[in-house]
């Protein structure tokens, strides 16, 4: 286990955002943290990020106690920025450097931009990227310190079909390199490609923590049959068929 979660609060003021949810990440897996809108899914990865501090509970990260190592902690994991947090006027090989600078690392920039299918837009600025492209080098950033564990927050969100596949081709390369990823989406397609176990969160509680497979097997054995016969296709299949799995930009 990589991160263990202890009864973890949250509080924002009067209103409870996390009531008290455990769970622990594997090492090397991808672990998903699905739900709704305000469900507490950004609250938590930030809190664990060292980004936000909690109200209540345990958190250690690689045997690091957040409390008394956060420093640690830092320094070996990779957060995705919000991206309008990049300079919009840089070229991509020159943010990674000024990343690299902040983090005291020396990276091969043409090495990464190559890694996120990026080396021929180098030399463009972020802001003329489209959304793929931006989340791809968003990616790329959180890999500069050469992490143990990454955070994705909704990385796919807002992305066409053919880019939201060549994202999941790109963190499941991530994961077979050995480091650990945790991911929020609201694409339950997404979830089931590529999550190894899932926490269900719901009004800052985990109502459903297991593997993918295992959870539709407890529904369909707790006597839930589906409406329609299901087709063997479904229309973003048709989508992908017609239009091809290319990446368009
Ligand atoms: P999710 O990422 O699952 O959509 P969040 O963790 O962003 O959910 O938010 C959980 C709840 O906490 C929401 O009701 C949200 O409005 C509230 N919340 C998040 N950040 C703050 C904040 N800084 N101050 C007050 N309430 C917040
Ligand atoms: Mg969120």
């Amino acid at each position: 286990m990589i991160i263990k979660v202890e009864n973890l609060k949250k509080n924002y003021g009067n209103f409870e955002a996390v009531k008290g949810i455990s769970f622990e990440v594997m090492q090397g897996e991808i672990f998903g943290l699905l739900g709704p809108n305000g469900a507490g899914k950004s609250t938590t990865l930030e809190i664990i990020e060292t980004l936000r501090i909690k109200t209540s509970g345990k958190i250690t990260v690689a045997g690091y106690d957040l409390d008394k190592e956060p420093n640690e902690i830092k320094k070996i994991i990779g957060v995705q920025l919000q991206t309008s947090g990049f300079y919009p006027a840089l070229k991509l090989v020159e943010l990674i450097e000024l990343f690299a600078g902040l983090y005291n690392r020396n990276v091969d920039a043409m090495e990464l931009l190559k890694k996120v299918n990026l080396e021929d837009k180098a030399k463009s600025d972020f802001k003329s990227l489209s959304g793929g492209q931006k989340q791809r080098f968003s990616i790329a950033t959180t890999l500069i310190n050469e992490p143990k564990i990454i955070f994705l927050d909704e990385p796919t969100t807002g992305l066409d079909p053919q880019a939201r596949r060549n994202l999941w081709d790109l963190i499941r390369e991530i994961r077979e390199n050995g480091t650990t990823v945790i991911i929020t989406t609201h694409y339950m397609d997404e979830a089931e490609f590529l999550c190894d176990r899932v926490a269900i969160i719901d009004a800052g509680k985990i109502i459903a923590l297991n593997n993918p497979a295992a959870l539709i097997d407890d529904l369909i054995a707790s006597g839930f049959e589906k409406e329609k016969q299901t087709k063997g296709a479904n229309l973003e299949d048709v989508f992908i068929h017609i239009t091809g799995k290319e990446l368009r930009n």
